[in-house]
């Protein structure tokens, strides 16, 4: 899967001859090949592609991608010369960049010595990747199984005495295990008072009868993410825990049938956060409702109150409201969907309802 085709096609609407990719997401996305860090560089003109790489990953890069010249730099023939023969080649005079990420750095290396304009084009690709075609879906959907299977494991092994650290190792090893290559962050396990933190770090703290497990994790698969959380109760709950929980649940459950293409993520947003304020914890609910999910585990779009831009059909966004009381304990779940001209699908099939272990 490459998406160099994409790319060069909205070349001419934003009066670009080419596009330079150095950040590693966009350049896998635009040739579905990933080497680490800086090393690369994706070049999509009106009607070539290069990919530029050196000695460590020529062959896996040969391998990979399809529709590019692959060429390596060396000493003496570095990105600088490689670029520029291929800018000559095409003679590409304006190069959009990714203003966004490149460092400053890299920018006056390749402002002093490329012999095209540079202009800022980050948006070009961010654009792009909100909309997700087929191929991404399925790759998606199949990230979230994998997270899923690890899920469906897990919750065997959450009683008292395991410790949030242990919960979150499994995790890793059980997404790993059912085919993941990497996750997609470090997972978050949280349990009892530790759960009002959104983004708590799993501790040595044991897990104790009566609380919430609050776990969000995700993995990579062919390059795309997966998230979700599900928080579940141990032993028993308090009539608070229930109502805190059902709240979550009304919540998100309502920000999932306002989503859909077209419709505001303030709007998405808003649906889910109406619950919880009605329910009275609106003070509890700081973070937003979502955020797009693809190569990077956070990009556009968002549905938060920040966002007035209609989300676009085939966009992937989470939906993950929460409700957070300090020191007491705190409830998240999160699925993600696909949104369509009419609704979205929840392409999350692990169960949602309170469950006490
Ligand atoms: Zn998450
Ligand atoms: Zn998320």
């Amino acid at each position: 899967m490459n998406h160099f085709n994409q790319i060069a096609e909205v070349l001419e609407s934003q009066n670009l001859d080419a596009m330079l990719l150095t950040q590693e997401a966009n350049r896998f996305y635009a040739s579905g090949f990933h080497s680490s860090g800086t090393d690369g560089v994706a070049l999509v003109t009106k009607t070539k592609n290069y990919y530029f790489t050196d000695s460590r990953y020529t062959e896996a890069a040969a391998r990979h991608i399809q529709n590019a010249v692959i060429s390596e730099a060396k000493p003496g023939r570095g990105y600088v010369t490689l670029i520029n023969e291929a800018l000559a080649k095409q003679g590409a005079k304006r190069g959009g960049f990714e203003d966004a990420y490149m460092t400053v750095a890299d920018y006056e290396l390749y402002r002093k010595n490329l012999r095209c304009e540079l202009v800022p084009a980050t948006e070009l690709l961010l654009e792009l990747r909100k909309v997700k075609d087929a191929e991404e879906q399925e790759t998606m959907i199949a990230a979230q199984r994998i997270a899923e299977r690890a899920l469906g494991d897990i919750l065997k092994e959450i009683r008292p005495g395991v410790t949030e650290k242990e919960i979150a190792a499994r995790l890793q090893y059980l997404m790993l295990h059912y085919g993941a290559e990497n996750m997609s962050f470090d997972p978050i396990v949280v349990s009892g008072p530790n759960g009002s933190l959104p983004h708590g770090v799993p501790s040595e703290k044991a897990i104790q009868s009566g609380e919430f497990v609050t776990m969000d994790f995700g993995c990579i698969y062919h390059g795309y993410c997966s998230d979700m959380t599900r928080t579940v109760a141990v032993g028993s709950v308090t009539d608070e825990m229930r109502r805190v929980y059902e709240t979550v649940l009304v919540a998100q459950k309502a920000g999932i049938a306002a989503a859909a293409a077209g419709v505001t993520g303030k709007a998405v947003d808003g649906a889910a956060r109406k619950v919880i304020e009605d329910a009275g914890y609106g003070d509890y609910f700081g973070h937003s409702f979502g955020h797009g999910v693809g190569v990077e585990i956070h990009e556009s779009p968002n549905a938060s109150p920040r966002n007035e831009t209609p989300l676009p059909a085939g966009a992937v966004i989470s939906a993950e409201p929460g409700i957070y009381l300090p020191g007491k304990l705190g409830v998240r779940i999160e699925d993600v969907l696909f949104l369509k001209d009419c609704g979205c699908t929840d392409i999350t099939l692990a169960p949602k309802n309170l469950m006490i272990l």
